[in-house]
């Protein structure tokens, strides 16, 4: 029975392991898309353009937040702009292909008004908030003042905890992959996603050819 795609939006603060998690998912599951986010932040030594993220400049991001070319975008940690580009969502959907979107609970907040049980909103917590804090301390991939930052970031996300249909804590990336698996597992199976249509429709065809 063919179905429809799972759109999955990951969210939680910085440093609570979002992309290691994701990245073990995606072993898991290999025809899991990971949509590519656009931003206006400079890149990290380590990460490339079009595969981490689309480097764009506020100019660009602008022009493709007018055109409607983002499905949504919001401005993190108090500065860089964010955005999950359309085409690419819109298109693994149609095609019955599941897509996970890694953005910031207001980017969670917009596709949840748009796609309403569409979409399935998991919130990646820390095991604890001083875990979280020397896991930030520790990365040692951000100034002092870019980690008070996410730590203030952090704060707000886990202020919108209420937003999401589930969590998953980042105790053991292992295990965290796991839950984050199970859950696409149980979306691919909503009814809701299913052409369970066709299947009564071939029901009534058999029933009125017995009638006649
Ligand atoms: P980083 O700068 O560390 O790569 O990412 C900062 C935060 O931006 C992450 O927590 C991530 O969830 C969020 N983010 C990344 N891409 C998007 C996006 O397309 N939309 C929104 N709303 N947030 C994003």
């Amino acid at each position: 029975m063919n179905r429809q795609g799972v759109l999955l939006v990951v969210s939680g603060p910085s440093g609570v392991g979002k992309g290691t998690v994701i990245r073990e998912l995606m072993a898991r599951r290999p025809e899991l898309r990971k949509s590519v986010s656009c931003t206006t932040r400079k890149p990290r030594p380590e990460e490339e353009d079009g595969v981490d993220y689309h480097f764009v400049d506020l100019p660009a991001f602008l022009r493709m937040r007018e055109a409607g070319d983002l499905l949504e975008w919001a401005v993190v940690h108090e500065a860089p702009c964010y955005g999950t580009p359309k085409g690419p969502v819109e298109q693994a959907l149609a095609q019955g292909q599941d897509i996970i979107l890694e953005i910031d609970y207001q980017g969670a907040g917009s596709v949840r008004r748009m796609m309403g049980g569409g979409a399935a909103l998991v919130f990646m917590a820390p095991p604890s908030w001083p875990e979280l804090k020397a896991r930030l301390e520790r990365r040692k991939t951000e100034s002092p003042e870019d980690v008070r930052k996410r730590l203030r970031t952090a704060r707000r996300e886990i202020a919108h905890i209420d937003l999401f249909q589930y969590i998953v804590v980042n105790e053991r990336v292992e295990q965290a992959a796991d839950e984050l698996a199970a859950i696409l597992d149980a979306e691919r199976l909503r009814l809701s996603r299913s052409d369970w249509r066709g299947l009564q429709a071939e029901v009534l065809a058999d029933a009125e050819a017995d009638e006649q």
